[in-house]
This record gives C-alpha cells, structure tokens and sequence, in this order.
C-alpha cells in the first residue's frame, strides 16, 4: 500500500518521498484512511512504530484543507518527546510554512506565551506547563482547537498527570477529533478514553 493509496494528499505524499518514507507504517496504514475520515482514534503503538507521522499526517492534511492557527494540540508526557514531535511537525510542514510551538516545563512563561500569541497551528505540550498557561496567562484559550492528540497514554497516567489531564480536556472545544497513542491498553488509559475521545476505532501496530 502506499501513501497516496490511503488517501494522502500530493503535498503530503511528496513531502513524506523527500523524508525517505517508501510506504506507511502498519500503524500508518491502519490509521490513516480512519482519520482523514474524521473518525477518532485509539492506536496501540510503541516509539519506532511510525505513529508521530499516524497522526500527524491527517492533522496536517486538514490544516491544508482548512489553514487556521490554533489547530492542534498534541500533550507529551516529557519535554523530550515533546521536542521530538515538534520537529516531526516541523519535517512534514517544511513545504507550507507550518508553525509549531511547544509548551514545555523548564522554559521561560512569558517568552512561551509570547510564541502562543504568534498563532502556532499546532501546538506540543507536557500537560503541567500547559494548565500553567490556561490558569495564569491571559488570552490563553484552547477554544479553537480541532484536534487532540493524546500521546503515550499510558505513560501520561503513570506519571500522574490525570487531573491536569482532565483540565486540558474540559478547555477543549466538544466538537473536534481526538486521537489516544499508547503502547499498552490499561484501565487507567480506557477511562481517560472514554472521557476524551466519541466511538473511537481501534488500531493496533
Ligand atoms: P515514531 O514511532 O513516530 O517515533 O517514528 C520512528 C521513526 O520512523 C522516525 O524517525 C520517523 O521519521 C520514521 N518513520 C515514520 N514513518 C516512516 C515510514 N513510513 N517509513 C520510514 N520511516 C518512517
């Protein structure tokens, strides 16, 4: 199967060539077609899977279709992963003057909101800092956001980050689509499921 057979646009197709990307990923595969379709997501898949490029791809493919700042919101468990999903962003964005931002611990809260201001279309964050911004700095909104990306699942619950978790969700405008990764399905992740995503499709990589 190739990309274009999933229903990837040209910009993006080309642009996954020019990244040395051959074919999809299982992952990619299985969860690409759900979610240009608008479906939600639960995707069972470990770092290596290809899974960044699972969700990134059908986000960046509606922003295309539809260029608005404040698109997306992707929570990390860690500022590291965090870093790597903003250039991931930023590699398949090259070709359409994408703007990312990311929302970590550790770093300057006025210079970050100044960089929220700019109007990033896809927004990376650790969810402490991010319910920081929502509670003490003015103007900060989640009210436009189309997508949510919940990344490592699992282990967003295993450091404790529920009740920030549960703060993000309820800033967040009802109507968008929403996408879970973890790499194992427990029950702490099945209840965040119910509480964030609508009749989800699971995959599996
Ligand atoms: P991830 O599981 O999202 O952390 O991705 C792992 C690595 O695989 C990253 O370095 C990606 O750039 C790369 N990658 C993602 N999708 C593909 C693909 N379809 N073909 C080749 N490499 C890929």
């Amino acid at each position: 199967v190739t990309f274009e057979e999933l229903g990837v646009c040209k910009t993006l197709c080309e642009q996954c060539k020019s990244l040395n990307f051959q074919k999809p990923s299982k992952i990619q595969a299985q969860a690409i077609p759900y979610a240009l379709a608008g479906k939600d997501i639960i995707g069972i898949a470990e770092t290596g899977s290809g899974k960044t490029a699972a969700f990134a791809i059908p986000i960046l493919q509606s922003l295309l279709e539809n260029n608005k700042p404040y698109f997306a919101l992707v929570i990390s468990p860690t500022r590291e992963l965090a870093f790597q999903i903003k250039e991931h962003f930023e590699a398949l964005g090259s070709s359409i003057a994408l703007r990312v931002v990311a929302i970590v611990g550790g770093v300057d809260m006025v210079a970050q909101a100044a960089a929220f201001a700019r109007k990033p279309h896809i927004i990376v964050a650790t969810p402490g800092r991010l319910v920081d911004h929502l509670e003490n700095t003015k103007g900060f909104s989640l009210q436009s956001i189309r997508f949510l990306v919940l990344d490592e699942a699992d282990r967003l619950l295993s450091m404790d980050f529920e009740k920030e978790l549960e703060k993000i969700i309820s800033a967040l405008p009802k109507s968008r689509q929403s996408f879970l990764f973890s790499a194992t399905m427990t029950w702490k992740v099945e209840k965040l499921q119910r509480a964030s995503l609508r009749n989800p499709v699971k995959v599996q990589a």
